[in-house]
């Protein structure tokens, strides 16, 4: 049971605890993770992996113990490769889910806290408003016009209004806050909840398979079959030339692991991943892996003004009240006081009782702090003002109706205050409060205060206007009707600094900003070219004009808009179609209840981590946790850092894969002995594929990435020429492997000698080629070779098992390779670096 002090003061700190250990978390159980061990065990759950084991299990029985052991041993390396890329992915994508948890305003020790909704237990008394998820079972103590969505527990989506009688004060966890505002007492957390009964609703994030993955997937099959055909080739034309079964049938298996690009799609998980950690350092959470992949070719950004755009610092400048304008340092003026009584009462900020200095007692939307912070200096101050009256119903602020009323009762008067955009007002309005006196309102007035809503609107200052009423029977039905004018306060929220520089890197990337705010049009476009995002008043189009435009028309208009004002969250959803209809790539702010739709329909979904409601959250692909512009652009940055890193890549495994293939597959088409053997093949797998790919996963930015055009989305990954760069070096790297055994041959090299150039040129030119891979458009001579020192350090691991295993006898034996001397080190690097000259010499004297 739950006492006074409870609801007033919240739980102590102590009482959480207690309570914690008592009911545990407020979480529904989660499934399963998977084991560390489990992931182990799937690398080795790859048919050819099982053959190629298989045969070597044979081949040692029949003698080849070393070969046979070495093998295993490498298999086991390359296993533990795939399982630390795997378990890297699984890991980051554990962290995200948690990190995306939502969070509760609650009541405690006295103040209201955010905290983890995990920690709720019963007895905490809950804030409640329109946009948040319920986040535990509990009982409405007071409610101002609360309706919810409980479709997720009973199926029907139509609100369900609830208030503090005992027939309808039950709220659930899970369900919907769609309007207004309230206190409840949690009465159960966790699986005690109604919806820990049905626990397999639980909100997971999104694992879908990404586009790019799916696409590699299927490719990935053509290549197994491909790989198989040539590799059983490979292995008749030995056989046909008299050469040992085993010994061919394990070259042809060992071939098919070394070339079948098995772990692509891990790696492009890993680098999608590892990229989601970049972001996440950089303030955006992704909630969908595949968001990633479209970041890069995002070419429409639409943002929300305030807070985005702007600091959400809200000061107010200027009052406009009987005729007069006020500054700043004239609000304490007696004279105010009818505005002061509208802004102060019909105003949802929170007060901290602690906090004596006002900035830090007021806590709520910056508008309505900063109309507060216009009349009051101290908290004390301000309720003794407070006290004065007594709030009897309230219709909150909605960015539709873009306006809030309260009902108050004044020393035993009803009285009903009412604030919003002031056009919203003006409508409502039928007298005016002039001279000291109720007037009729009448047109000539009502352009007086529209020149003055124009002034301050053309200062960049957001406008509010104030009204009253306090004659005749005021009900909720007439608290916003027939109202009496009173005057209006500006107030400015200065651009964030760092939004310009961001604005030009869009538009240098081919990105369009565009900015999508309530604010007056006048507001919008004073604010919109201070930030360069528009240059003239006829690139602002408002909801109005917006809704007098048919889908056709406004297909026509759009591309010329830069700004969309005074709009509500439902012209959000046209406008993200509009665009999407123009084939642009839409990323989509949001963060009330109504941005729903939009953010679900963008194809980039944005969310803010500090004013987004849950919903919107819940339907974003992305969450600005500092709910700034800047981070967007990085985000998109990132998009393509990270594309182009898989493109890397792709293009390195798969030339140098194709390089393996032909070198054997030419080397048995003109009937030559076979210049790798098995276990050579399996060591440039290991030495090559491994490390230097994943390292190539984390490649620093492409200086150019943002003053490129952004990609077309049905875009294939091997199109602008990969395709062509990959077929064409993988045959030159397997041609010159096959000349440099033929030198070795025609030199009168041994066989095993021949074999270990062949190794050497192989595994080099891969190394080489690795770098180039660093980039599409400049030689391997302007790359910075130490701005990704992980590649630096596994080229040189993979350097230093290619030595080892030529110059110690040990493994000499075992690898089947002799020392090499200087003369033959030439041959290697002959073959292994003329392709990386002439494509390096080509790409500088083409630029230049
Ligand atoms: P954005 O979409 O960029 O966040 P915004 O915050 O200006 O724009 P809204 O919050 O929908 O958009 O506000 C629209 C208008 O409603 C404002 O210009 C102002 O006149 C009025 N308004 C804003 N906040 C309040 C409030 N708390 N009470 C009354 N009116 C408000």
């Amino acid at each position: 049971m739950i006492n006074e002090k409870e609801i007033y003061n919240g739980l102590r700190s102590k009482e959480v605890e207690d309570r914690l250990k008592k009911y545990g978390l407020n979480i529904l159980e989660k499934k399963k993770t998977i084991s560390a061990f489990s992931i182990f065990l799937s690398q080795f759950n790859d048919f050819i992996t099982w053959v190629l084991i298989g045969a070597t299990v044979i081949s040692g029985i029949m003698g080849e113990k070393a070969d046979a052991i070495t093998i295993i041993v490498i298999i086991v390396m390359n296993a533990i490769l795939g399982f630390i890329q795997e378990f890297r992915t699984e890991k980051s994508l554990e962290a995200l889910k948690n990190m995306a948890s939502p969070t509760a305003k609650v009541m405690r020790d006295g103040d209201i806290q955010v905290i983890n909704a995990e920690n709720l237990v019963p007895g905490d008394l809950i804030i409640i408003e329109s946009g948040d998820r319920i986040p535990a079972d509990a009982i409405i103590v007071q409610a101002s016009n609360v309706k919810v969505d409980e479709s997720l527990l009973t199926g029907e989506s139509i609100g369900v209004e609830k208030t503090d009688s005992n027939e309808n004060n039950n709220i659930y966890m899970g369900s919907i806050v769609l309007t207004g505002k309230g206190e409840a007492r949690v009465i159960e957390t966790g699986m005690n909840t109604e919806m820990g009964k049905i626990a397999n609703l639980l909100q997971n994030i999104d694992e879908d398979k990404t586009p790019l993955k799916e696409k590699l997937s299927s490719l990935g099959k053509v290549l197994v079959v491909l790989c198989i055909a040539i590799c059983i080739i490979v292995t008749a034309l030995g056989i046909i030339r008299g050469q040992d079964k085993y010994q061919m049938f394990l070259l042809g298996v060992s071939l098919a692991v070394a070339a079948i690009p098995e772990g692509l799609p891990a790696i492009v998980t890993v680098a999608l991943a590892l990229g989601v950690s970049r972001m996440l350092k950089r303030n955006s959470l992704i909630r969908k892996l595949p968001a990633v992949e479209t970041l890069g070719c995002t070419s429409i950004i639409c943002s929300d003004k305030t807070g985005t755009l702007t600091q959400n610092m809200m000061t107010v400048k200027s009052m406009y009240y009987n005729g007069k304008m006020y500054s700043e340092n004239s609000f304490n003026e007696r004279v105010l006081t009818p505005l002061k009584k509208v802004f102060t009462y019909c105003n949802d900020s929170d007060l901290n009782n602690k906090e004596k200095d006002i900035s830090k007692a007021l806590m709520g939307d910056p508008t309505e702090t900063a109309l507060i912070k216009a009349f009051f200096s101290s908290a004390d101050e301000l309720k003794r003002f407070l006290n004065k009256v007594n709030r009897i119903s309230e219709i909150p602020f909605d960015s539709n109706r873009k306006m809030m009323s309260v009902i108050l009762n004044d020393r035993g008067n009803k009285i009903s205050y009412v604030k919003g955009a002031p056009e919203r007002i003006i409508e409502r309005c039928k007298y005016i409060f002039i001279d000291g006196e109720v007037k009729l309102f009448t047109n000539s007035y009502k352009s007086k205060v529209q020149a003055a809503v124009d002034t301050m609107a053309n200062r960049a200052l957001r406008c509010i206007g104030a009204a009253y009423k306090d004659k005749g029977i005021i009900t909720q039905n007439n608290q916003e009707k027939d109202l009496v004018f009173l005057g209006l306060a500006g107030m400015i929220d200065p651009p964030r600094q760092e939004v310009k520089p961001a604005v030009l890197k869009c538009k240098e990337a081919g990105i369009k900003p565009i900015m999508i705010t309530g604010d007056h049009k006048n507001t919008a476009f004073a604010i919109g070219k201070e930030l360069d995002i528009c240059s003239h008043i006829s690139e602002v189009i408002t909801g109005e004009e917006l809704d007098r435009l048919n889908d056709k028309k406004l297909a026509e208009a759009i591309n010329k808009v830069k700004i969309f004002a005074r709009v509500s969250p439902e012209h959000k959803l046209r406008i993200v179609k509009a665009f999407k209809k123009k084939n642009k790539i839409v990323a989509m702010t949001g963060d009330g209840v109504n941005d729903a739709p939009a953010v679900k329909e963008a194809d980039i979904g944005i969310s803010m981590g500090i004013s987004g409601t849950d919903v919107t959250k819940e339907a974003s692909s992305m969450i600005l946790l500092d709910d700034n512009f800047t981070t967007i652009v990085s985000a998109v940055e990132e998009g393509r850092v990270i594309y182009n890193n898989i493109r890397k890549f792709i293009r390195y495994l798969l030339s140098c894969n194709l390089g393996e293939v032909i070198t054997m597959f030419l080397a048995s088409l003109l009937y030559l002995d076979t210049p790798l053997l098995p276990i050579q093949i399996l060591l440039v797998n290991l030495a090559t594929d491994g490390l230097p790919a994943i390292a190539l996963g984390v490649d620093p930015p492409d200086k150019d990435v943002m003053y490129e055009m952004p990609r077309d989305k049905n875009e294939s990954i091997f199109a602008r020429g990969l395709k062509e760069k990959i077929i064409i070096r993988g045959s030159l790297i397997g041609v010159c492997t096959v000349l440099a055994f033929l030198s070795g041959r025609f030199f009168h090299m041994s066989l095993e000698t021949s074999r270990t150039v062949a190794l050497g040129t192989l595994i080099m030119s891969q190394l080489i080629h690795v770098f180039e891979c660093r980039s599409e458009k400049h030689s391997i001579f302007e790359i910075k070779l130490f701005t990704n020192i992980y590649l630096v350090g596994a080229v040189a691991i993979s350097i230093i098992m290619l030595i080892v295993v030529i110059y110690v006898p040990f493994f000499g034996t075992i690898f089947h390779t002799n020392p090499l001397n200087i003369g033959q080190w030439l041959i290697v690097m002959f073959f292994s670096g003329i392709i990386a000259m002439i494509n390096s010499l080509y790409l500088f004297f083409n630029k230049n």
